[in-house]
């Protein structure tokens, strides 16, 4: 069981289920050689993979080639099913930077098996987050930007508006598939740039200046 961390706030709120998209970037599509369908590619994370600021990233055993993916997270707060995109943000609590990591090398070998991606992305320390900002706090989300640096360089970096889904489609299209309750939190999918990241490697996200989160990497041990 996790909970999240509040900017300026004591607020308590487990962590849920998370649900990540995958791409919903038409230039990380394409820097993965995959396609674009009409509808967003979903997968889910445990919360035992969750880490915070300043924690680290452990290179688990199994894997030779772990990449960074830095996405927007909307956490959620009240329940829904079938949200209509008119009243998708009423269903927002606010935001957060989170990193997907993924063995890439893992995921290789189960997608080339048509086989889901529960391994390549569920490892303990996959889901690095932020503290979560309030929405009222962010007018402008859409032209806020999304950005990883890792040991200073920029490696990542892209507004939601590039996104191929708005993200009232986003809620509404996963509430149609299981019911949003609050604090289940959309990991909405990473823009192009990702690349691998090794130990001792310091990586740092921010989402606009209202969200930062800053992470190492070590192998585990
Ligand atoms: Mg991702």
């Amino acid at each position: 069981m996790k909970f999240y961390r509040f900017q300026n706030s004591r607020r308590r709120l487990r962590i849920g289920k998370i649900m990540c998209l995958a791409r919903t970037y038409q230039e990380h599509a394409q820097e993965m050689h995959a396609s674009v369908s009409e509808d967003p590619v979903l997968f889910l994370k445990p919360d035992t993979a969750v880490i915070f600021s300043h924690d680290t990233i452990l290179i688990p055993r199994m894997s030779q080639c772990l990449h960074h993916e830095v996405e927007l997270g909307i956490v959620i707060g009240k329940k829904g099913k079938h949200i209509s995109e008119e009243n998708a943000m009423e269903y927002m609590l606010g935001y957060l930077v989170g990193l997907d990591i993924t063995a890439r090398d893992l995921q290789s070998i189960v997608k080339k098996n048509g086989w889901p991606w529960g391994i390549p992305k569920g490892f303990d320390t996959f889901a690095p987050l932020s503290d979560v900002v309030l929405k009222e706090k962010v007018p402008n989300p859409q032209n806020l930007e999304l950005e990883l640096k890792v040991n200073g360089v920029v490696k990542q970096k892209a507004t939601p508006g590039q996104m191929i889904y708005s993200l009232e489609h986003i809620i509404a299209f996963l509430s149609d598939v299981m019911t949003l309750e609050p604090g289940d939190l959309i990991l909405t999918g990473t823009p192009a740039g990702v690349g691998e990241i090794n130990e001792g490697d310091l990586l740092e996200a921010r989402f606009g200046t209202v969200c930062s989160l800053t992470v190492d990497v070590k192998k585990e041990s």
